[in-house]
């Protein structure tokens, strides 16, 4: 058996060719340390790193200064969290965030919680959306930073940014957004957006892995971090350690491909994931589509197959690699908590299977998977005695549930 067809592009993505070629003369050829300020070999290097940085600081609207590298978006949200909440001490202690957010904001949220500050983690409704009322709501005066994620890395939903930033900035109060899966897919902005700190990561946009970034606002307001790795001082103090000039020069061309490419890629991605999305809502009845249709990634798709579990399914379709719940959590049996916050019953949330197209996905290979799923499903659901019985009992509940609202 060949290779699966890799569709799990929110885990993390492979490395643009074009953005290997960029790196390979920043191994033994160009290697120098960009803070050797003495000779040609530093100068290159420090050049190399410059010129990724503009292109990264470009994609997202921000000027190059505004950018520090860091090991990737795990790192960046760890900056951003932990650094304000110890430089803003003295103003607040609350901090206010979503419960569907990565792991990387709510693990942070928790370690801040075991030091004493408070977090008030709102709720979102059915379709994964947070409601810009409720964040207004979750303000107070000792509030010092919201955090909300800009696209969902389980479910692709996007959030109502714009409308939460000016809800956040109108109280004088800095947002954060993990954007990991949004930078290089749709058009993310710090101006327009209104955002203060913004995390994300190469290996998410086609380059390499173990290298990210965190932007961080220089005026209106200028925002104060306390560093997290101290060291020789390096990105202006807040980030020492030294760089990874080739991964840094990777994640810079990445960046110039996905703003030359983003909008074109992105509206075949959605063509090829509506196309998937509608054979197997076609083919196959009760396949429930999990967040919001309108507000999302345009190569994400998040469904389960009513009477079919994702793991049982994943061992039927060896030949597709995708997701159950979500990658960082998979290691635990408990549905995730993501689809758990849409109000999932917990058998449609561990059947749940996460779909990330990417790239390189051909359409073949997208006809390829709908036909495997399809043929997986129909094998499945016929094993299972249990199936039909609880087709009807999701029928009621759902009828129930309507009369309900
Ligand atoms: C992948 C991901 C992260 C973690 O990024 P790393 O670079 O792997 O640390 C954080 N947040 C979201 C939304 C992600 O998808």
């Amino acid at each position: 058996m060949g290779k699966p067809v890799y569709l799990d592009h929110h885990a993390t993505t492979p490395v643009d060719p074009r953005v290997l070629q960029a790196m390979l003369p920043y191994f033994s050829e160009k290697f120098g340390n960009p803070a050797s300020r003495n000779h040609a070999f530093g100068w290159e290097a420090e050049q190399a790193v410059e010129h990724a940085r503009s292109r990264i600081a470009a994609l997202i609207g921000a000027s190059p200064r505004e950018m520090i590298f860091t090991s990737g978006a795990t790192e960046s949200v760890n900056l951003a969290l932990k650094g304000v909440a110890e430089a803003y001490q003295g103003r607040g202690d609350h901090i206010v965030t979503v419960v569907t957010e990565h792991r990387a904001v709510l693990d942070t949220c928790r370690r801040l919680e075991a030091r004493g500050l408070r977090v008030t983690y709102l709720p979102v409704d059915r379709e994964g959306l947070v409601n810009p009322d409720e964040v207004r709501r979750a303000i107070t005066e000792r509030t010092i930073l919201v955090s909300v994620m800009f696209a969902n890395n389980e479910i692709g939903v996007i959030q109502p940014i714009r409308e939460i930033s000016r809800v956040v900035r109108e109280r004088g109060v800095l947002f954060h957004s993990d954007a990991t899966q949004a930078v290089g897919k749709i058009p993310v902005h710090v101006e327009e957006d209104g955002i203060d700190l913004l995390s994300f990561s190469a290996h998410k946009l086609y380059g390499p892995k173990g290298v990210g970034a965190l932007y961080v606002r220089s005026r209106n307001p200028r925002v104060e971090l306390v560093p997290q790795i101290d060291g020789g001082g390096h990105e202006r103090g807040l980030r020492s350690g030294t760089l990874n000039v080739p991964a840094i020069v990777g994640f810079g061309e990445a960046c110039a491909i996905c703003q030359r490419e983003m909008e074109g890629e992105g509206q075949r991605l959605a063509a090829l994931r509506d196309r998937l999305m509608n054979r197997l809502l076609a083919e196959l009845d009760e396949v429930v589509i999990h967040g919001s249709l309108k507000h999302r990634l345009p190569n994400n798709l998040n469904l389960s197959f009513l009477g079919v579990e994702a793991t049982t399914l994943m061992m039927n379709v060896k030949e597709l690699a995708v997701s159950s719940g979500s990658a960082c959590s998979s290691a635990t049996p408990e549905p995730s908590h993501v689809l758990r916050a849409l109000g999932l019953p917990a058998d449609l949330a561990r059947g749940a299977i996460r779909i990330g197209l990417g790239r390189f996905n051909t359409e073949e290979e997208i006809e390829y998977a709908a036909g495997r799923l399809i043929e997986a499903v129909r094998k499945l659901r016929e094993q299972s005695p249990i199936y039909q019985t609880m087709k009807e009992k999701l029928r009621s509940a759902s009828d129930a549930g309507r009369q309900n609202c």
